[in-house]
């Protein structure tokens, strides 16, 4: 969907966020100046590649789980990122093929490339919105969120790696809030958050090159992100590093390396 407003927006002269985790995750849809930075992140963080596919792998995990054990058939999946298979609409209908999934992200990019997104069974859909999720209302109004979701129904709202780019002075908390309270009891948060915990001088040096590039990032502690399920009932093993929650096999990469928090709640 190379759209001319599409063309217009992206900002090439700066790296972004999304082109970044592109280069983590070994794709090729980024260019020369996020590759730059991606790399600057590697220097001082060497795990960012694994902090990245733990991160996916999270995502997986949580989707499938919610889909099997918890009833879940709709997804509403914000900063959705740059299309990686598999998607999350790939993994919840390989389970159930009538899963619904709205996507959004704020990158111009990431639209550029949300036809790859759209790719669903026949008996689900799916459907992207550029929106921003510093305002939760312009997601709410947005028609195609309830042409492809039942409100009425439980969703389940999922922010992987996303959290981080909305700074304590955005109100973070206040935004989930928000988008919780659109969902109907039995809807489930999804969350995983980068957290300087296991290292935080590491983590001083990536929030520096991420804020010099000009993407204000916050990474927070175990007991800040804990804070986003407040009021919902937290699955087993509660807010855990990336790949402690629910692991098919145990890797054996320190929690330094994953530095990620990770955590899926119900709505009661
Ligand atoms: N959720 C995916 C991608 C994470 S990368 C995954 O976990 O694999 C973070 C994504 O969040 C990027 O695509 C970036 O463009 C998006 N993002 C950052 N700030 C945002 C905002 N304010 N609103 C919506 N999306 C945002």
């Amino acid at each position: 969907m190379s759209t001319p407003h599409a063309a217009r927006d992206i900002d090439t002269s700066r790296p972004h966020s999304a082109r970044m985790y592109d280069y983590y995750l070994g794709g090729k849809d980024h260019f020369a100046v996020d590759k730059q930075a991606a790399e600057t992140v590697a220097e001082a963080y060497p795990g960012i590649f694994t902090c990245a596919r733990e991160n996916r792998a999270f995502m997986h995990r949580a989707t499938r789980v919610l889909a099997t054990e918890y009833g879940i058939r709709q997804w509403l999946d914000i900063g959705t990122g740059i299309p990686t298979e598999p998607n999350l609409h790939q993994v919840a209908q390989s389970v159930v093929p009538e899963a619904r999934v709205v996507y959004a992200d704020n990158d111009p990019l990431v639209l550029k490339y949300a036809e790859r997104l759209m790719r669903s069974t026949p008996q689900g859909r799916t459907t992207y919105i550029e929106a921003d999720v510093n305002d939760p209302a312009s997601l709410a109004d947005a028609p195609e969120l309830t042409e492809v979701l039942d409100l009425s129904k439980p969703v389940a709202l999922s922010l992987n790696a996303l959290m981080h780019f909305v700074t304590d002075a955005q109100g973070p908390y206040e935004i989930v809030g928000r988008l919780m309270d659109m969902l109907p009891s039995g809807s489930a948060l999804a969350l995983s958050h980068c957290t300087p915990d296991f290292d935080p001088e590491t983590w001083e040096k990536v929030t520096a090159i991420y804020t010099g590039a000009g993407t204000p990032v916050q990474f927070r502690s175990h007991d800040a992100v804990a804070r986003f399920f407040d009021g919902l009932d937290l699955l087993e093993p509660g807010v855990t590093v990336g790949h402690r929650w629910r692991p098919d096999i145990t890797p054996e990469f320190s929690h330094a390396e994953v530095s990620l928090w990770t955590g899926v709640g119900i709505k009661p």
